[in-house]
């Protein structure tokens, strides 16, 4: 997977479930964000239907570790 370019601008706190977060690795906590379809041929077939939902990613702006939040 190709990690997008930095873009301190784009940075930001996020909260989730009213907490802030927290970079594990480098305890961080400016994050970007993008939307990830996680749409999987096949995954149906291998009755994996949670599969098929998009995805909110955010990353840390230092040390670019990602964090995977499934929408419901
Ligand atoms: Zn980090």
């Amino acid at each position: 997977m190709r990690v997008p370019e930095r873009n301190d601008r784009d940075a930001q706190e996020v909260i989730k479930a009213g907490y802030t977060l927290i970079c594990p690795v480098c305890n961080h906590d400016r994050f970007w964000s993008r939307k990830t379809q996680m749409n999987t041929r096949g995954a149906t077939f291998f009755n994996l239907d949670w599969l098929n939902k998009n995805a909110t990613n955010y990353i840390c702006n230092r040390c670019s570790y990602i964090f995977w939040f499934l929408e419901s």
